[in-house]
């Protein structure tokens, strides 16, 4: 049993292993983003074949979407996704109690309450039977999230929504490539919106998103919104006049220019991705007390980010928090070089803008229909569980060629689980 690196060990990923690169920035991508320049292709209107129309042909392509609007990042997409469906104030939008921020901000951006729901303890997506619990005669559409890039639960969500007639926009920010029973998610509900910042599955270098929807009406009225209201049409020249509400959501060329190169060697990366992962998870799943994260059957996951649980008693520490547990699990496997971290401290409904209703003006959108503030630290046992007994491993594992630090991981997790009474004499401590 070899020594803990927090006890004056030797780490199991040395020092000059640990760094990693992500986005990856080949010479494909420097020429692409050249090329866009030199050719003088910095359009912003979207007429005509540039960078930006291609990364929308390319992304349909790849994925199999029927329509595919560019814009300026993850954020604006699920917003103007929410405008295109009408959902405007008054309505509300059911979201999970665990995702980013902007699941939860892009209704209030429309001037729509969120309405929260809780999350699978396996899949940690959105729990169907808890989102028809709080449907109301004001729900509009729910917002599913399909979390570290597994596949929320698409059957029972889009039955739901039928049963109620409410629109579903996949929030797939974290999800490009996964598949829901062969299906790409972010093409099984009315839209689909995905997000091109650095830190995603397929990056931009910088912020980028795109909208996919099968409805060609929807398509349209998302390229409207996106361009000040404005209806531009290959080979008329721009005339200025704008039909509705708009935005300047456009997405700036020399960013599609690099997605473009990326989305060229994505499949090699999925491949080896794909390999890594699930080759240093089968390791993994060997401990006692670890959850590891799983594909549902029938499901593609893209393994965006790897959320562990821990679970005190199966780890043998009996009556053990499991913030404690969690605590020391972090300090050792960090001391070894294992980047451990916590995805979202709170559930959403305890983020400030929702419990003090942060919004436009007085209160809106809340005071148009006199709903209250969620309120901090209530409801939601599920997220609530999952966040306190859960770390995560971010980023690192991205790179095709994570192979080989993956293995040192694992090292570093067998050699904490096999130092079982350091773990349990920590966690008794934190206690
Ligand atoms: C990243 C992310 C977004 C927002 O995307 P941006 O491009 O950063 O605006 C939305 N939802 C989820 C789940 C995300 O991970």
């Amino acid at each position: 049993m070899s020594k803990l690196a927090a006890f004056g060990g030797t780490a199991a990923v040395p020092r000059d292993r640990r760094r990693v690169q992500w986005p990856l920035v080949e010479e494909e991508d420097r020429k692409a983003v050249l090329d866009a320049l030199d050719g003088a292709r910095l359009v912003s209107d979207t007429d005509g074949v540039n960078p930006v129309s291609d990364l929308e042909e390319n992304w349909a392509r790849r994925f199999g979407f029927a329509h595919c609007v560019a814009v300026s990042n993850g954020t604006a997409a699920l917003a103007l996704a929410l405008s295109a469906l009408d959902v405007g104030p008054g309505d509300e939008v059911i979201v999970p109690a665990l995702s980013f921020i902007a699941t939860g901000l892009a209704p209030v951006h429309q001037m729509a309450v969120p309405v929260f729901a809780d999350i699978d303890p396996v899949t940690f997506n959105i729990d169907p039977d808890d989102v028809e619990r709080r449907i109301t005669p004001r729900t509009k559409a729910i917002i599913p999230v399909h979390l570290h890039g597994a596949p929320a639960d698409m059957d029972r969500i889009t039955a739901i929504a039928r049963k109620y007639g409410l629109a579903v926009v996949e929030d797939a920010a974290q999800a490009p490539g996964a598949t829901h029973r062969g299906r790409p998610v972010g093409g099984i509900g009315d839209a689909g919106a995905f997000s091109l910042q650095v830190s995603k599955n397929i990056p931009t270098c910088g912020e980028g998103g795109l909208l996919v929807t099968r409805d060609p009406e929807l398509a349209e009225a998302m390229r409207c919104g996106r361009q000040f209201g404005e209806v531009i049409e290959a080979g008329r020249e721009r005339d200025y006049v704008s039909y509705g509400l708009g935005w300047n959501y456009k997405m700036n060329a020399l960013q599609a220019a690099f997605t473009n190169a990326q989305l060229d060697r994505y499949d090699g990366y999925e491949r080896a991705r794909q390999h890594n992962v699930t080759g240093f998870l089968a390791r993994l799943a060997q401990l006692p007390g670890l959850q590891v994260p799983t594909a549902l059957p029938d499901t593609t996951h893209a393994w965006h980010i790897l959320r562990f649980r821990f679970d005190p008693a199966a780890f043998g520490l009996d009556g053990v928090r499991p913030e404690a547990l969690r605590s020391a699990l972090r300090r050792l496997l960090r001391a070894e070089g294992v980047p451990m971290s916590q995805y979202q401290l709170m559930p959403l409904p305890d983020q400030k803008v929702f419990v003090d209703r942060v919004g436009f003006g007085a209160g809106y959108p809340w005071s148009v229909t006199g709903a209250r503030g969620t309120v901090a630290g209530a409801g939601y046992p599920v997220t609530r569980a999952v966040i306190a007994d859960s770390l995560t491993i971010q980023k690192r594992h991205l790179h095709p060629g994570a192979g080989e630090l993956l293995g040192m991981y694992a090292d570093a997790f067998e050699k904490v689980w096999a130092n079982k009474d350091m773990v349990a004499t920590l966690a008794r401590a934190a206690s």
